[in-house]
């Protein structure tokens, strides 16, 4: 059999995130197998235009688009133009995501609202625009980045809203990957462990990192590239029999 079946030549993807850390390493490994590539971010996202310069300059093909993950009508746009200058949308990566955290007797309702809000409706907002255009032609594969902290729980961090919302990702991808498991869209979630982008490298998480490093089997953080062959993976034709996976991606975290 050939390697070929892992490449995404002639395919259109939409990237949520794709301005910073995950999402923006996501969209350039996407592009790196061939396919072409919409990168959504907020609208003051400088990193978006950095993306698509990145990929623009390896020779791929992209676009940006700015718009928020909590509005339909955003995502709606975005796939639009994403079909009608790339062409028609065949794979989808859902990494926008936020993390705060705080002790949850005290938690302000707006506090856990905005965290669902983004990381679970946010996630089900994307799905659903993405697969408005893939089911009416039976051809799609989309990821959603949930995280370790949705079967696990994070020791030390005071998190239970992000940790609630990524559990939900998770059984939100497993519910659409049967919804969809006949229309010829597969669903599925890849889930971190501790990985060095903004949301975990800034210097006053720098003691906290330590301790992520030392708690993870392996002995240290991913990077943003080792995230790359898991996406590049499960949305290529490599994985025409996965749907409703959740790919844990932790240097081992959950076993201990
Ligand atoms: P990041 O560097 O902060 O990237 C997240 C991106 O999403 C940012 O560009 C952010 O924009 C954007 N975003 C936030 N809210 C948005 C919204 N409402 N609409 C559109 N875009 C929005 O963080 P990351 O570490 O790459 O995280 C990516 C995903 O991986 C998240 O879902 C996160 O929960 C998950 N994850 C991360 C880790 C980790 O250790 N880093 C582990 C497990 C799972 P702004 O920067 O402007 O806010």
């Amino acid at each position: 059999m050939s390697l070929d079946i892992f490449r995404l030549d002639g395919q259109v993807a939409l990237v949520t995130g794709a301005g910073s850390g995950i999402g923006q390493r996501l969209a350039l490994g996407l592009a790196e197998a061939g396919a072409a590539v919409g990168c959504f971010d907020l609208p003051h996202s400088s990193g978006i235009a950095q993306t698509v310069r990145g990929i623009e300059a390896a020779g791929g093909r992209a676009l940006a688009a700015a718009g928020d993950v909590t509005c339909a009508e955003d995502l709606a746009a975005a796939v639009a133009a994403v079909e009608a200058q790339l062409g028609p949308l065949s794979v989808a990566l859902n990494c926008a995501g936020i993390a705060n955290a705080a002790p949850a007797e005290m938690m302000p309702r707006e506090q856990w609202q905005r965290m669902l809000d983004v990381n679970l409706t946010g996630i089900f907002l994307s799905c659903q625009a993405e697969a408005a255009v893939m089911l009416p032609r039976k051809r799609g594969a989309i990821v959603n980045i949930a995280s370790m902290s949705g079967s696990i729980v994070n020791r030390g961090l005071l998190q239970a809203h992000y940790n609630s919302s990524k559990a939900a990702v998770i059984h939100l991808s497993k519910s659409l990957a049967m919804e969809w498991c006949d229309r010829g869209v597969r669903v599925n979630a890849i889930s971190p462990g501790y990985t060095a982008t903004p949301m975990n490298t800034r210097p006053e998480v720098a003691d906290q990192r330590k301790v992520f490093e030392a708690s993870t089997p392996m002995g240290r953080m991913a990077t943003v590239d080792e995230l790359v062959g898991p996406a590049v993976f499960l949305v290529s034709a490599a994985a025409s029999f996965c749907t409703g996976v959740d790919l844990l991606v932790d240097g081992g975290f959950v076993c201990w």
